[in-house]
């Protein structure tokens, strides 16, 4: 469910027509729905209800402030995996003791940071990064509360780039280490034990393997109830999937509800750090098309944005539905490559695509682009950062700016000794 729809032959957000917003933006820009976004994050929360629980954002699918803020007044938390995101969750006013820190590559400087901002708990995914969580805490006189990230070995039945809960990757810890961590938890004076986590990976389209992860996790908190130690929250991560090409991905009714029963015995808090399912179906990358071309070979609708805007196809050959803004029917003849201006063969947005007879100067809609579009978007062939748009009904706001040439260049510096080379 989202609110891109056609109305009278023309593609809208909400209640905007998408080319008023191209005539006030520009191309490229990603256009978000707020009535989506809200929507997608209420029916996730409601369907914990069940349960004392806490829904983390995950800040990394889509992090900007305008978008956080509306999930920060939704009583969201937030999932982060960076200092960077951290800064981000307190300037859009999120509540920073809400805030749940993963990343296999915490630094000194950031769990200082996050130490400071009283921060829910660390998910802490190696031995390194307990002696080092414990010598920061000490140092600011605090208690740093932990949980450990389990690496299960569970296949999550996605694609290798986005599974994380396999042996052979770099998440989390292996559950017969974690056992002699707990064992000998006392050593660190300044840690404070209070969770398990895992997030065995993204884009999930199976309950199976999320449940049996769930199994373990509770098998893990029975045990070490019975040695004694306190386990306030199971964190299971993030991961739920969204449909991108007629995916059927467990909805979130059946996935709060199936996961719920099972949590429920611990007596735990349940977080939850869902990314893709809130925002993913929330968003669209809207583009002009700038030529058509014809190869021997291809046809190719070359656009003003590609990989370097939305890097999904090019890093994981993801499938993204691309709609004309102005509406027309895909013709079976025209069959086109949708590409950008980047110069890598890798630059393309579709391929092989049964496509409609678009123009130079049309505007197309590509779906689905809310999660990890602009936030993997680079500065590849000094090209701009795009727009990113916030419609709420009949308004719609710029929420970022596109990037100028000399944003674009303002952090870069000529050392003296080339100045003085120019005669
Ligand atoms: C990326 C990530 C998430 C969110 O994943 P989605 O598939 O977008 O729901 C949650 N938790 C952690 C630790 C992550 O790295």
């Amino acid at each position: 469910m989202h609110h891109f729809n056609y109305r009278d032959g023309e593609l809208y957000c909400e209640e905007v027509p998408l080319q008023k917003i191209a005539e006030a933006a520009g191309t490229p820009t990603y256009v978000y729905s707020a009535a989506t976004l809200t929507r997608h994050f209420q029916a996730f929360d409601e369907s914990f209800r069940n349960l004392d629980h806490l829904t983390c954002f995950s800040v990394k699918a889509l992090s900007n402030l305008a978008v956080l803020r509306l999930f920060a007044n939704l009583g969201g938390g937030f999932d982060i995996v960076s200092g960077g995101e951290l800064y981000r969750v307190e300037k859009a006013g999120g509540d920073t003791r809400k805030v749940v820190f993963s990343g296999v590559s915490k630094t000194e400087a950031e769990l200082d940071y996050a130490l400071s901002k009283d921060i829910l708990m660390f998910n802490v995914e190696s031995e390194g990064e307990l002696e080092l969580l414990n010598r920061v805490a000490a140092k600011a006189g605090k208690k740093a509360r932990v949980a450990l990230r389990i690496n299960p070995d569970v296949d999550p039945k996605t694609h290798p780039h986005i599974s994380t809960g396999l042996k052979s990757n770099k998440f989390g810890i292996e559950p017969e280490k974690a056992r002699a961590i707990f064992r000998d938890f006392k050593r660190y004076a300044s840690l404070e034990l209070t969770g398990l986590d895992c997030h065995i990976g993204s884009q999930l389209l199976q309950m199976e393997p999320i449940m049996e992860v769930l199994s373990h996790l509770v098998e893990l908190v029975v045990e070490l109830r019975e040695a004694g130690l306190v386990i306030k929250y199971l964190d299971l991560g993030g991961g739920l999937g969204i449909s991108y090409n007629n995916e059927q991905p467990p909805l979130p009714a059946e996935y709060g509800r199936e996961i719920s029963a099972v949590a429920k015995e611990t007596g735990c808090t349940l977080i939850l750090e869902p990314g893709r399912v809130i925002v993913g179906n929330a968003g669209i990358l809207l583009l002009k098309v700038v030529f058509l071309k014809e190869t021997g070979a291809k046809r190719f609708v070359i656009a003003d944005g590609g990989m370097n805007d939305l890097i999904r196809p090019a890093l994981y050959g993801a499938y993204h539905e691309v709609l004309p803004v102005l509406e027309q029917a895909a013709s079976k003849n025209n069959i086109v490559d949708l590409v950008g201006p980047i110069c890598e063969s890798a630059d393309f947005l579709a391929k092989d695509r049964p496509f409609p007879m678009v123009k130079p100067g049309e505007l197309l809609a590509v779906m689905s682009a809310g999660a990890y579009g602009f936030v993997m978007a680079s500065n590849y062939n000094t090209q701009p950062l795009p727009a990113e748009v916030l419609v709420s009904g009949k308004e719609f706001h710029v929420v970022r700016t596109r990037q100028s040439y000399e944003h674009l260049l303002a952090s870069e510096r000529i050392p003296e000794f080339l100045l003085k080379d120019r005669g």
